[in-house]
């Protein structure tokens, strides 16, 4: 595979692991404390804006009960402050008072009498403990009631905070709807609550909420509340004109009687008590200020996208750029849910803030541990090229010497014929090995910079390996080694002739210097499919799987060629792939330690 599809293959895999444990945390419970204070975090800072409300509440406060008889009077007190409401002709009336006993008969005489004269009066219902049904009003004041209403409210979860209520509970097989929602429909003319799976219609108002999860609603609460009346008061002959048309909503605040209270995004300091979230909830439906669930698989939808546009970079993009590109990415994850809450949508914001971070955290260690590799690697190419480098001065030196030697000899003294010749052809051959060596070192140089052209030719197979066997001969007798040309004498191919005798030259010479004595070297070849497979087998020394994949880096020597004693520059194989990659071909190298290997050069015909 190509470095840059590797790379970005990397990049996927570390971007597919950071989503998914994100997409975990997000799932659990510390992920749900996450979303929730990222949910009040951004209620606070944009809290709705305030307007007139359609809900008044009379609240039963610690100063009404102080006034007027504390909790044991409270069905006289509601009697008589029903008696006031009514003749302040509000809309609708809500109770948000569990009234399930009959008390003393006379006291409930005039509670249901005042009941009847109260238009829209919505009564509170609540689920018994163990689910099997609901414990109603008694009858003589739910013949008065235009609706009854659950009042449960729902904490969390995980922590005492209301951020919503469900608005349909089921219990003994009986369906309620939430008091504010009742108080709506009585509100609205009392039709029909219509129920699709995706929302609720009341009145010609649409209220979204899913049918799968019991029909939650988030509360929009405002800031300044719903304006609050003191029942005390009201007693006391306090005006009540405020409550003219308005949906009125009777509860207990007292600290002392009101266990129903939790705490909201905005609340600081006390818990609201249940019926002013009841009446918030209500102003939420009425006002249609609603903020819906953006769905489960957008959140983990715009995380995975996040995820990829982190690690692609920090893959890909070497430098600050890529950290700039990343870093960018992570922060739009992490304003994602603050756009969709100003929108009006809540996107829960665990996911892609967790994305955010893992593939940072994750991208930022590829990054590292691939930089370190490239560094490690290009360190050891150095110390390769070094080593080769002081190798090959060496080896210069020894031509050069005899040069040098020989043309002092000459020069200085008067040395008989033959010897004179002997001496000027040993500076000829010295000169002509310094010369090839110089030109195969700047030959590696051009063929790496791509600068090396090719003079294609129609060749000889057989004639071209027969050229290279006998320059090798010399090499092989030395050896005992036989060098067998097995190649079809018809076989022709298209290819630089000079450069291919090259790479079968050192093939060949390779296979020789790695081979014990009194062994056989096989040159082979064979067309097929297009393609000419030219292949050299030797029963040398072989290499291991991990070598043979550093086989074509310039420099590499294998551990046992080293110890072999042949000399070597480790640059013979490179130059050979080089060679082939310009034919467009493939080298493959088949080997086992102690059993041999086998070269093979695939062309293509042409
Ligand atoms: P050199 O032979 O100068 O070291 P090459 O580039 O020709 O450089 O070969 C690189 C290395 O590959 C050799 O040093 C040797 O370790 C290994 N090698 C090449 N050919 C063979 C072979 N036929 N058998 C075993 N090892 C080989």
């Amino acid at each position: 595979m190509k470095g840059p599809r590797r790379t970005l293959l990397y990049a996927g895999a570390v971007a597919l692991a950071a989503w998914a444990l994100a997409a975990l945390f997000s799932f659990s419970s510390l992920g749900g404390q996450f979303d929730n204070n990222a949910y009040d975090f951004l209620y606070r800072a944009f809290p709705p804006r305030a307007a007139t409300s359609p809900a008044v509440l009379v609240v039963f406060d610690e100063r009404t009960f102080q006034r007027h008889g504390g909790i044991r009077r409270l069905r006289a007190n509601l009697a008589r402050l029903l008696e006031r409401i009514a003749d302040a002709r509000p809309a609708a009336v809500a109770v948000d008072i569990t009234l399930a006993d009959p008390g003393d008969p006379q006291e409930d005489a005039r509670l249901a009498a005042a009941m009847a004269r109260v238009p829209g009066l919505v009564l509170a219902c609540e689920m018994m403990p163990d689910g099997s049904g609901w414990q109603d009003p008694i009858a003589p004041f739910r013949r008065h009631a235009a609706a009854l209403g659950h009042v449960s409210t729902l904490a969390g979860p995980y922590d005492d905070v209301n951020r919503r209520i469900t608005l349909e509970r089921v219990a003994g097989r009986e369906r309620r709807w939430a008091l504010s929602l009742e108080t709506l429909r009585v509100l609205s003319g009392g039709g029909e609550i219509l129920a699709s799976p995706a929302d609720l219609s009341v009145g010609g108002r649409v209220i979204p909420s899913r049918w799968d999860e019991g029909r939650p609603l988030r509360v929009r609460y405002s800031e300044g509340g719903i304006p609050s009346v003191s029942a005390g008061d009201l007693l006391d002959g306090a005006p009540a004109d405020a409550l003219a048309g308005k949906a009125v909503f009777i509860g207990v605040t007292a600290i002392s009687a009101a266990p129903d209270r939790l705490f909201t995004p905005l609340s600081r300091g006390l818990p609201m008590a249940g019926v002013a979230i009841h009446a918030q909830a209500f102003q939420t439906m009425h006002s249609g200020a609603f903020l819906p669930d953006a769905p489960a698989w957008l959140g983990l939808l715009l995380a995975l996208a996040g995820a990829l546009l982190i690690a692609g970079p920090l893959a890909a993009v070497m430098r600050w750029h890529g950290w700039a590109l990343a870093g960018a990415a992570a922060a739009a994850l992490h304003i994602l849910p603050l756009i969709c809450f100003k929108q009006d949508v809540v996107l829960p914001a665990s996911a892609p803030a967790a994305t955010a971070w893992l593939a940072l955290a994750a991208g930022g260690a590829f990054r590292y541990f691939y930089v370190r590799r490239r560094l490690e690697a290009s360190e050891a190419a150095t110390r390769r090229y070094q080593q080769a480098f002081h190798f090959v001065a060496h080896e210069m030196r020894t031509p050069l010497t005899a040069i040098q030697g020989s043309s002092e000899l000459i020069s200085r003294y008067n040395l008989p014929e033959a010897k004179r010749r002997e001496l000027s052809q040993m500076i000829n051959a010295e000169s002509k090995r310094l010369a090839r060596m110089i030109t195969t070192f700047l030959d590696v140089e051009k063929l790496s910079a791509g600068q090396m052209e090719l003079r294609l030719a129609e060749i000889d197979a057989a004639a071209l390996v027969d050229a290279c066997c006998r320059r090798a001969a010399p090499l092989a007798e030395r050896k005992r080694i036989r060098l067998s040309n097995l190649v079809p004498p018809d076989l022709r191919l298209k290819a630089d002739a000079e450069l291919l005798e090259y790479a079968v030259y050192n093939l060949l010479t390779n296979a020789v210097k790695y081979s014990p004595e009194e062994t056989e070297v096989r040159v082979g070849a064979a067309a097929e499919n297009g393609q000419v497979r030219l292949w050299v087998t030797d029963q040398g020394i072989g290499m291991d799987e991990a070598e043979m994949k550093n086989l074509f880096r310039k420099f590499y020597r294998t551990k046992r060629a080293e110890q072999s004693g042949e000399t070597g520059t480790g640059i013979g194989l490179s130059i050979v792939r080089q060679i082939v990659e310009l034919h467009e071909g493939d080298i493959r190298v088949q080997s086992a330690p102690g059993r041999g290997s086998t070269f093979t050069l695939v062309l293509p015909a042409r």
